[in-house]
């Protein structure tokens, strides 16, 4: 019989800790399953079985389990044990740091925390009670005579909502609540209750709203769809990864409803990933109109309790077949799961930046099929040079749509020269007359128009015109954006808001004005040209107040003008769009990254597809300072093989992904000298373990100090030939070796990201 266990828990810590296990508990002690045990001196927790055995710890005494937590099912799946540790090890972060990413708040009960474990919600109902007078025919007449009219009236009321009074033998529920619609006070009820003749019981009913209505039948698929979903079948057969590069508006959403289908019919489960939860809304109606209730939601956005109440849901019985979910999805457990499929792959924002683990959601994904024994399906239009190259090299099957579903054309590129517009006079603001007559048209037509400009609020900076004064951020190293809204100048990178001073604190000009567009701006500018169009706005400000009217709205013809930042970039699917304008093209040209290029393409893909769904003819308006940039002019919507052939003949020459794997080595602190002497010396380290080429470094990132913390970072390529795990083992030496500096370190915090976006 195994004595201890060896468990994770939620601390920054990496190794895993030895708890005896008391008689009592030794048969419901095994890997997955959560555990109540003592910590330091007062601490109580949550903790998660990795393994139990017979090897008694020595040097400290043991500390033994308080109880069990899981009674019926582990909360975590062997395969999922194996997931965690595959992301501490890959991602170079503790046991406990993935924990605490994977498992809501409310099922890791703590008793330092305010937050409350997860209860079920519950709701009360009424039943017959046990008097005596029950036991025979039931009589209200008999039970109440004359006197207890308003008892007796609702009890005749429960007779019939129960159905009683007809089929005394089986009974329907009835709430309290609905009960108590008949009586003017709960009293009443009270009353019945403490005669018991009726009696409370608690139901669990869950906070999932569940899908009403009727579910249909996926659409027919055309020709192509069908011969890409028999190529993706015959990848399956040999290759675990399969890429669905398919174009925008190809319909790679119908493919995938189709192989839904197919995994649950044959009782299998499916997770599907999407970059962004604006996102999920359109997907899930789409979805939800197949798949009904089989599936749900998931993301952390979701509150804490229906997050745990579907993870409840996945370890119990009756899992959901199907869960449409962002990148926390990937930790959720699946008894059964069968295809993964991630749509929009290239997506940046599958990768967690704070805190750690700083995972990724697609190759996470691809490690959880595997240990599954499932597939991945990765899609998009544009694909990442990773997944492009392991596709292109064999490592995964690739299977490509060309043609868009209506058979309709991409839009056509129009390149406006805003520095010729602007030497004429002819610019209004930041629209181009070139874009204000493609609006005035699309209008005229009843078409509508997206406009996208990667920057919220309402200018980039307030400043001063006559002596060039910006307005910057106390504790970080940028200029503050000015928002209109609330009449404040918010740091984007704390959120620190400030008030803008009456006169410029340099040489007291009174003429401090906003300089640069943000959404607001543009917004404002759009509604003054075209008054008679109903314009919105989406970005992080406005999604605050429900960014799902203003996709529904748009959706349904309500508004025809919608301006925003990349939220609006990918994957939604409105009918009716006929122009899109890229209004500052210059500032996605300009990312400070060996992936600038590769960004800069796939972002203005993305919002170019958005464009023309259903009819040809529409045009992608795309401002810039730079018109004969040669990533724009090599803009053929329909040819990334091309661009990817010629672009990653750099990669390769300076050995970036996907010809190597990178880690970022971030050292922050208050003192400037401490960072710079400590990152001089990690970089040194480094060096001396990897050599000379594979360390860059250590530099003043654009943005130095944020939240008044100077950053350095230092990067280091790990070439495809050397293993992971040996690279993962020479960083941590490099960390554990710079311990010895002891006092240097104080206040210097030092963290890796593996493959940064
Ligand atoms: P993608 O995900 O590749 O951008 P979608 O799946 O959103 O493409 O398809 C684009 C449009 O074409 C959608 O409006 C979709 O409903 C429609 N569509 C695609 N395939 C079919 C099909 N087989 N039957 C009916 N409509 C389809
Ligand atoms: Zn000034
Ligand atoms: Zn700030």
């Amino acid at each position: 019989m195994s004595k201890f266990a060896d468990v994770i828990l939620p601390v920054p810590l990496n190794r895993y800790f030895t708890y005896s296990i008391p008689y009592s508990l030794e048969h419901l002690v095994v890997p997955g399953v959560r555990l109540y045990v003592p910590f330091g001196k007062n601490r109580r927790m949550t903790a998660i079985t990795v393994r139990t055995h017979e090897e008694k710890p020595s040097g400290y005494s043991v500390k033994e389990i308080l109880s069990v937590l899981d009674q019926s099912f582990p909360s975590f799946l062997p395969q999922q044990m194996k997931l965690f540790s595959w992301l501490s090890d890959y991602y170079l972060c503790s046991p406990g740091e993935v924990m605490k990413a994977a498992l809501p708040v409310g099922l890791r009960p703590d008793n330092n925390s305010k937050r409350h474990a997860f209860r079920p919600k519950t709701e009360l109902f009424v039943r017959l009670g046990h008097n005596p007078d029950l036991r025979n025919d039931i009589c209200p007449e008999q039970l109440f005579g004359n006197k207890a009219k308003a008892r007796k009236e609702l009890f005749i009321k429960y007779l019939e909502l129960s159905g009683m009074n007809i089929h005394p033998e089986s009974p329907k529920p009835v709430s309290k609540l609905t009960l108590s619609e008949f009586c003017k006070s709960s009293s009443v009820i009270q009353s019945l209750v403490d005669k018991d003749i009726l009696e409370y019981y608690e139901v669990e009913t869950g906070r999932l709203q569940p899908f009403i209505g009727s579910t249909i039948k996926p659409n027919n698929l055309s020709p192509i769809q069908q011969k890409a979903i028999d190529e993706i079948h015959t990848s399956f057969s040999n290759k675990n990864v399969c890429l669905l590069h398919g174009i925008t508006s190809c319909g790679k959403t119908e493919i995938y409803i189709h192989l839904i289908k197919e995994q649950i019919d044959r009782g299998k489960q499916v997770l599907y990933l999407l970059p962004e939860i604006a996102l999920t809304s359109q997907i899930m109606l789409r979805l939800q109109s197949v798949f009904g209730n089989d599936m749900t939601v998931y993301h952390s956005r979701c509150s804490e309790n229906v997050r745990a109440e579907i993870w409840n849901h996945q370890t119990g019985p009756e899992p959901y077949k199907l869960v449409l979910g962002a990148r926390s999805a990937v930790m959720l457990p699946f008894k059964n799961l069968g295809l993964i499929i991630v749509d929009e792959e290239h997506e940046p924002s599958f990768k967690q930046d704070e805190p750690a683990p700083r995972y990724h959601g697609r190759n996470t994904a691809i490690m959880l099929a595997s240990f599954s024994q499932a597939k991945t399906l990765l899609g998009s239009a544009t694909p990442s040079f990773e997944s492009y190259h392991n596709a292109l090299t064999g490592k995964y099957g690739l299977v490509t749509i060309s043609q868009r579903f209506r058979e309709t054309r991409l839009p056509t590129p129009l390149i406006v020269d805003v520095a010729e517009m602007m030497r004429k006079k002819y610019m209004k603001g930041i629209m181009s007359p070139q874009l204000i007559e493609k609006i005035a048209q699309a209008l005229d037509n009843r078409k509508q128009v997206i406009l996208f400009q990667n920057r919220r609020g309402y200018s980039d900076t307030v400043e001063c015109p006559d002596c060039g004064w910006v307005q910057r951020c106390d504790r970080c190293d940028v200029s503050l954006t000015f928002h209109k809204e609330n009449g404040m100048a918010v740091c984007h990178y704390c959120g620190h808001k400030y008030l803008i001073p009456v006169s410029c604190p340099s040489c007291g000009g009174k003429a401090l004005r906003g300089r640069g567009y943000g959404t607001e701006r543009i917004e404002e500018t759009i509604k003054n040209l075209f008054p008679q169009a109903r314009t919105s706005r989406l970005d992080l400000d406005s999604a605050k107040n429900g960014y799902e009217t203003i996709l529904s709205d748009f959706q349904k013809g309500r508004t025809d003008i919608l301006v925003g930042t990349q939220m609006i970039s990918k994957g939604l699917d409105f009918e009716n769009v006929n122009v899109v304008g890229i209004l500052q093209a210059d500032s996605i040209l300009s990312y400070p990254d060996f992936r600038a290029t590769e960004r800069a393409y796939q972002l203005i893909m993305q919002v170019a597809g958005r464009a023309g769904r259903k009819e040809s003819g529409a045009v992608v308006v795309i401002q810039t300072r730079q018109p004969d940039a040669k990533i724009l002019n090599m803009l053929r919507f329909d040819d990334w093989k091309e661009f990817y052939t010629e672009q990653i003949v750099e990669r390769k020459l300076f050995n970036y992904p996907p010809f190597s794997r990178l880690v970022m080595v971030t050292l922050k602190s208050q003192s400037l000298d401490r960072v710079e002497k400590t990152s001089a010396l990690m970089a040194e380290k480094l060096t001396g373990l990897f050599g000379k080429e594979m360390v860059l470094g250590p530099d003043a990132p654009a943005i130095s100090r944020i939240q008044s913390r100077h950053i350095r970072t230092i990067l280091v390529k790990n070439p495809a030939e050397i293993p992971v795990r040996q690279t993962r083992a020479l960083l941590l030496q490099a960390a554990e070796e710079l311990k010895v500096y002891g006092e240097l370190l104080n206040g210097v915090t030092l963290s890796f990201d593996a493959d940064p976006q």
